[in-house]
């Protein structure tokens, strides 16, 4: 039986923390229960997924439907783009079947990135390549998922491009639901050749991104703080979204971080004015109500506004500093 391979890259980095990573892997459930009913999708579909923090990685080698498990996600810093477009170029060349005089090789392979942001590293030079032998090795489809998705550069190497514009769990689920159609019709017609993906329903949420004037994406539309707590010493995501309006950043969530957060290492964080600020987030392990900056090992600590203490000791390294009462300096954040 001739396969169907199809590739999910699933971006994983800080920015899809809480309810969008939760929808993704929810997600990836409800797909692979809506092709095990498909017999044709059974027969054919292969799945392989591919994660990209600060590293992309083979979660999941190809495997036949009936054998395959989703992957449990978590989230890290970074967004490795490139790495994963380097990687999955890679991995399908050597999991490609290819056809000989006595038997028909692997259909050409579907790959569907979805992704939420800007990735932070080279990808540019990586996306090139692909270009260069992407008509040959596979389909690609991106699912740009809210506001600072760069869909010019991911439209040149993308079959189509479909934008979400909510990260909404409902919404995410939608893009499921697109997949699971575009599947099941691609491994019905896959004998009679290319289906376009883009035909398949698209949903309420879902929109066809029109390659010659792609919508224009929100530089820094999040922000991330990586903050240790100073009476657990346990570190927090803290989140800010930028009012585009005003040009201010308001805080819009903190998040545990898993254990492993920091186990690939951390991404240089791009410095960020403090004054654009407006208020902070609260630590989710002990309440306080205020950051405080750590010259030494530039690490932000939770810190008790209330306080009557005139100096502070980092969670991080120990060091004793003096507080600082006028905020005007900045701190180092992340773009994930
Ligand atoms: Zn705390
Ligand atoms: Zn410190």
């Amino acid at each position: 039986m001739r396969r169907l391979p199809v590739y999910l890259l699933l971006d994983c980095s800080e920015s899809m923390i809480g309810e969008p990573l939760k929808a993704v892997q929810e997600g990836v459930r409800s797909l692979l229960k809506t092709l095990m009913r498909n017999p044709y999708a059974l027969e054919t579909v292969w799945l392989s997924v591919i994660t990209f923090d600060a590293k992309a990685r083979v979660t999941t080698p190809l495997t036949e439907l009936a054998s395959f498990s989703p992957p449990a996600l978590s989230v890290k810093p970074g967004t490795a783009m490139g790495s994963a477009l380097e990687l999955l170029q890679t991995t399908i060349e050597r999991d490609l079947k290819k056809g000989t005089a006595e038997s028909k090789g692997d259909f050409k392979p579907l790959v569907f990135i979805l992704t939420d942001g800007q990735p932070t590293d080279n990808w540019q030079r990586v996306s090139k390549n692909l270009l260069k032998s992407k008509s040959k090795i596979a389909y690609i489809y991106t699912i740009g998922c809210g506001e600072e998705v760069d869909f010019k550069t991911m439209g040149s190497i993308s079959d189509a491009c479909i934008h979400l514009k909510d990260l909404s769990p409902e919404a995410m689920s939608k893009i499921f639901v697109w997949l699971s159609a575009s599947i099941s019709s691609s491994s019905a017609q896959v004998n009679e050749g290319p289906v376009d993906l883009t035909k398949s329903p698209l949903g309420n949420d879902l929109e066809l991104v029109d390659l010659t004037k792609p919508p224009a994406f929100v530089s820094q539309k999040w922000l991330f703080f990586h903050v240790i707590c100073q009476t657990t010493k346990k570190y927090f995501l803290a989140r800010f979204s930028l009012d585009q309006k005003s040009g201010m950043y308001f805080p819009n969530g903190a998040f545990n971080l898993p254990d492993d957060f920091f186990s690939e290492g951390s991404i240089p964080a791009p410095q960020v004015d403090v004054n654009k600020l407006i208020s902070t987030v609260q630590c989710p392990f002990c309440g306080n109500k205020s950051f405080c900056h750590c010259d030494a090992c530039d690490t932000i600590n939770c810190f008790n506004h209330k306080s009557k203490a005139k100096t502070i000791t980092c969670a991080k390294c120990g060091e004793v500093g003096y507080l600082i009462t006028d905020s005007d300096f900045t701190i180092g954040g992340s773009a994930g």
